[in-house]
């Protein structure tokens, strides 16, 4: 089973899509951890990746799809299935994943742009692992660490008022209307976004899990 992650900035794809992964035994996908972890390689591929996310544009599409093809030929992968978070992104990257895998189920969470600014601005992530925190709704224990491995807390380095700006924007004019290429295909869930992760999560084991 593929199930795709679709929704704005902080809509909690991250932590639903990895929610989904543990419940229903699929590896997750995430096409941001991927390319971050690129980046910080420094190599010629790292150097141009961060040329583009540290502004807020997609990578091309090019090297998105290889990157994701190349990361499901890993022996890690079966055929299964997976869970997707970030990937596809725009039309032509569904079209490129739909000539090599079936898409099951799309999960959309709807969130509007007031709620999007409101929880990038309080988003935080550890330095050290990536965990993800929010000073508004997912507070760490001790201010400023991470609970899981005492790393710094930062906010993201394309969290900057101008990334936000581009992402918002390129989300609307490129993501967005996935949902509607999903929806016509019968295979979009729309779930509303804007309760707490625990609210969200009852939703998606209602209309998600229930019905697999
Ligand atoms: P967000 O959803 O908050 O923008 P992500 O972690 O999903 O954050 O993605 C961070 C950045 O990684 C994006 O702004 C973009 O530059 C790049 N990226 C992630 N997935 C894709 C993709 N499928 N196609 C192109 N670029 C991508």
């Amino acid at each position: 089973m593929n199930i795709i992650f679709l929704g704005p900035q902080t809509s909690g794809k991250g932590t639903q899509a990895k929610f989904l992964s543990e419940k229903l035994n699929l590896p997750l996908i995430t096409t941001g951890d991927i390319l971050r972890k690129k980046k910080t390689l420094g190599d010629e591929e790292g150097k141009l990746i961060a040329t583009y996310i540290d502004v807020g544009e997609l990578v091309p599409d090019n090297l998105i799809n290889r990157i994701v093809r190349e990361e499901l030929d890993k022996n890690t992968y079966d055929d299964n299935g997976a869970i997707f978070d970030g990937y596809p992104r725009n039309l032509v990257q569904a079209e490129e994943f739909e000539k090599y895998r079936q898409v099951d189920k799309v999960v959309f969470l709807d969130i509007p742009d007031g709620v999007v600014l409101k929880r990038l601005a309080a988003r935080r992530i550890c330095d050290k692992c990536g965990a993800i925190y929010n000073l508004i709704s997912k507070l760490p224990t001790k201010d400023g660490t991470c609970d899981k491995c005492g790393g710094k807390l930062v906010q993201r380095e394309d969290d900057t008022e101008r990334a936000i700006a581009v992402r918002l924007n390129i989300y609307h004019k490129l993501t967005e209307p996935l949902t509607e290429h999903y929806e016509k295909l019968g295979k979009l869930i729309r779930i509303d976004g804007t309760g707490t992760i625990e609210e969200v999560r009852g939703e998606i084991t209602k209309h998600v899990i229930r019905s697999t």
